[in-house]
């Protein structure tokens, strides 16, 4: 990996990871021959590099002696030319980039670190404490990374470009992804076709080393039927189980670029995998799934939004309509007639579900009363037909009244029309309206009566 020491930027240069992506060749670049090494000693990697000593920053006091002729200006100037610190400042990346000195990725959509505005180290902001000091940092600490350390699981090990089954399994194709395996994770990359094959910042696919059923291999005939021939000798299967308790596994098909290459990936990865079992490190996994349905129940294919209502109930809008799952009774119901739900919010303090659904779009107000099998009215809003999305909110900080914002397609513009949530029979009020040059794509609430929609974020204070 070709380090950015030395490369300089100037202020307002635009960086994003794709000077890093560019630079990388494209096989796989990879710390893994230090993640072997270096797991194998004890303690902190830090800590027992010996080069640090040999490259602090140059010392003032050797150049001192040219310094009796001049002023006090020009030697201010020079010291701290002599003693120049990094100047770091966030930045965005718009693809997936390792910090300079753990390696590993810094993930996230936008201001994922920061960047040395004079010599361009980049880094995660928790790491450039820890960065040498002097700017730019001296070649010979550049030469491996600083902040690797196997033992507690930090790095990227190993990356580079596979192919893994489109939407609909290995008959209808592959489709090629950057991999990043870091902090025993593998994070897949969709590559774009309109950024030059960039990989995207957001993640498509996250893969846990740490799963308990994890496990790496080459496939057989019989695993991969739809493959072809000469490619099964290409191919390597991740298993994970991704559940809590471990229930169903699954299995991951990657397709790489030939034999050697897989059996470079199979080897890495249970390498890496003994590692981590040998470390013991704790899982820190935050969020679990559980699997609540199974497979089997054909909507849960096509759902397109969902809601809590209560601990107990979750409601699924799905191609087929809405559905209410009761999760104590272990119960499915469809609410309602069969409606395309294509989205959904729900308001617990007017116990009101809003719905967009239908060929038409019609945005739906539905009392919640409705899940219990009670026949209740579902109120349409006439005005909404053809409605893009919406976003419901409080509209006061007490949140004694809320509200419903939607934007309406028109010809070459989105007409925005807010409403109150109110108790009458309608549940709603028209209280205001605009049009805006252009069609709404994103919408989202924000506290205090302020919406935010469209590509290029117009603001309304509503
Ligand atoms: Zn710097
Ligand atoms: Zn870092």
């Amino acid at each position: 990996m070709q380090r950015l020491g030395g490369y300089r930027l100037t202020k307002g240069d635009r960086l994003s990871g794709d000077h890093l992506v560019l630079e990388r060749p494209a096989s796989q670049i990879s710390y893994l021959d230090h993640f072997l090494k270096e797991s194998r000693h004890t303690g902190s990697v830090e800590s027992e590099d010996g080069d640090i000593e040999d490259n602090r920053v140059p010392s003032i006091a050797s150049s001192r002696s040219n310094l009796s002729e001049i002023n006090i200006d020009q030697m201010n100037n020079m010291l701290r030319h002599a003693s120049k610190h990094h100047q770091f400042i966030t930045r965005t990346f718009t693809s997936p980039t390792k910090c300079n000195h753990c390696t590993s990725l810094m993930v996230g959509l936008t201001r994922q670190g920061v960047v040395c505005d004079i010599c361009g180290f980049a880094c995660h902001l928790s790491c450039c404490e820890k960065v040498p000091p002097s700017c730019p940092v001296p070649p010979d600490q550049t030469k491996r990374p600083l902040g690797i350390d196997p033992t507690r699981g930090i790095g990227t090990a190993y990356e580079g470009y596979v192919k893994v089954p489109k939407t609909g399994g290995v008959k209808k194709g592959w489709v090629r992804q950057f991999v990043v395996v870091c902090d025993f994770k593998l994070f897949l990359y969709d590559i774009s076709p309109d950024r030059n094959a960039l990989p995207a910042v957001y993640v498509s696919l996250v893969l846990d080393m740490r799963d308990e059923d994890f496990a790496v291999s080459g496939v057989r005939e019989s695993d991969v039927i739809h493959a072809t021939k000469k490619d099964i000798p290409c191919i390597f299967r991740i298993t994970t189980s991704l559940m809590d308790p471990p229930g169903t596994k699954n299995h991951t098909l990657m397709l790489a670029d030939s034999d050697t290459e897989k059996t470079k990936w199979v080897v890495a990865l249970s390498e890496l995998h003994r590692i981590l079992k040998r470390n013991n490190l704790p899982n820190h996994t935050i969020f679990r799934a559980r699997e609540l349905l199974d497979n089997s129940i054909s909507f849960t294919k096509t759902a397109m939004s969902g809601a809590i209502i209560d601990p107990d109930r979750l409601v699924i809008g799905a191609e087929e309509g809405l559905f209410c799952l009761d999760l104590d009774q272990n119960e499915i119901a469809r609410v309602g007639d069969t409606k395309k739900i294509y989205q959904m919010d729900y308001i617990p303090e007017e116990q009101l579900l809003v719905v967009l659904a239908g060929k038409q779009r019609y945005v739906r107000l539905v009392p919640v009363r409705a899940l219990d099998g009670d026949d209740v009215e579902w109120v349409k809003i006439p005005e909404t037909k053809g409605c893009l999305s919406f976003t419901t909110g409080p509209l006061t900080h007490t949140r004694s009244k809320h509200c419903l914002a939607l934007a309406v397609k028109r010809q070459n513009s989105s007409q925005i029309i807010l409403y109150e949530i109110t108790r009458t029979k309608t549940r709603h009020v028209r209280l205001h309206e605009v049009i805006l040059p252009t069609l709404a794509q994103v919408y989202s609430y924000l506290l205090g009566g302020k919406a935010v929609c469209g590509l290029s974020e117009w603001i309304l204070h509503l």
